[in-house]
């Protein structure tokens, strides 16, 4: 498979499965075999720009890097949206998927589109692609730890989904789950011994809420070492992971973290030096975590 598979994806129905989460089903023009065999699977969709109808995409590219150069040659005023999503299920032996939305208003390209949303309409799709992240190996995280703590907003319910439904038989974990209210509630199939507790910011806005790094810092973890896997704003992530560190004494080996979107900057805003020096650490850790499997 291509490190980047590229491929259009057209919508065949779309379902609000709570009041503010979209789940939009598309059947995609090509799809490798390897899509949705393991959890937490990261693209990224490329929304067309006003007056298209279809977004232009770049050539397909064995390379991560030639295909980023390919996208930015794409002149700017046709340079497709993009924006970074998971892989929330793939119905086996076909080509479809499934990619659930948050819907956060009409302030960005992907929540708008998804509001409005219409079978038929079509979008492209790079990915899913391990060149993204450091694939999250249940099994291996599990053997090392002896529990998984889940944290994170209603943009990483996707892929905590996902993750807790490849959870193995009697596997533990401790998951906690910030969302606007009660109404954002889903319910996960799982084999694993999960205890979840949702929070709710009841009027506070996203981004804005201390809900999460609050309810992890008062939380009584259970004995043994846990691996812990964090996503959402980038304020409440790095929140997170300062406390795990600092105060609960975790190595920074067994946090896997992600800031998948940034309080008041849209996906297009430039790095914040925070964000840079992140970045940093994750690519040693991808490098240092490749170079034990060589
Ligand atoms: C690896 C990864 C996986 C992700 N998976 C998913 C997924 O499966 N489903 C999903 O819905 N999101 C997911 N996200 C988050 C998503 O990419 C961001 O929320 C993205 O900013 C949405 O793009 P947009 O065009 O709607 O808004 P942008 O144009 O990026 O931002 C516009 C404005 O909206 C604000 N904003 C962005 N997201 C939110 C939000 N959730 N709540 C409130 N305000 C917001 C920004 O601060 C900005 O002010 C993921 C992110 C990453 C990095």
């Amino acid at each position: 498979m291509a490190e980047l598979p590229v491929t259009f994806i057209q919508v065949t129905d779309i379902t609000r499965i709570t009041p503010r989460m979209a789940r939009v089903t598309f059947e995609a023009d090509h799809l490798d075999d390897s899509v949705g065999r393991s959890p937490d699977q990261q693209l990224k969709l490329c929304f067309p720009r006003a007056g298209q109808r279809l977004p232009v995409l770049p050539e397909q590219n064995d390379d991560a890097a030639s295909w980023y150069q390919a996208f930015l040659a794409i002149p700017e005023d046709e340079r497709p949206w993009m924006r970074s999503f998971t892989l929330r299920r793939r119905v086996p032996g076909t080509r479809t998927v499934e990619i659930d939305f948050v819907l956060h208003g009409d302030t960005g390209p992907a929540t708008g589109w998804a509001g409005s949303a219409r079978p038929g309409d079509r979008l492209g799709m790079v990915g899913p692609s391990a060149v993204y992240a450091r694939p999250v190996s249940l099994t291996d995280s599990i053997a090392a730890a002896d529990w998984l703590l889940l944290a994170g907003d209603e943009t990483a319910l996707p892929a905590i989904g996902t993750l807790l439904e490849a959870l193995p038989k009697e596997a533990r974990a401790l998951v906690y789950i910030e969302v606007a209210d009660h109404t954002e509630q889903q319910s996960f199939e799982t084999a694993g011994d999960v205890t979840v507790h949702w929070l709710y910011r009841d009027g506070t806005p996203p981004g804005r809420s201390e809900v999460l790094p609050d309810a992890v810092r008062g939380a009584e973890f259970p004995p043994g070492r846990p691996f812990a896997w964090l996503a959402g704003e980038a304020g409440a992530v790095r929140a997170l992971r300062r406390h795990l560190v600092n105060d609960r004494g975790l190595d920074k080996g067994s946090i896997d973290f992600s800031g998948y979107w940034r309080f008041k900057l849209t996906q297009d805003d430039a790095p914040t030096s925070e964000d840079m020096a992140e970045a940093q650490e994750r690519l040693a850790e991808f490098q240092a975590a490749a170079d034990d499997h060589s």
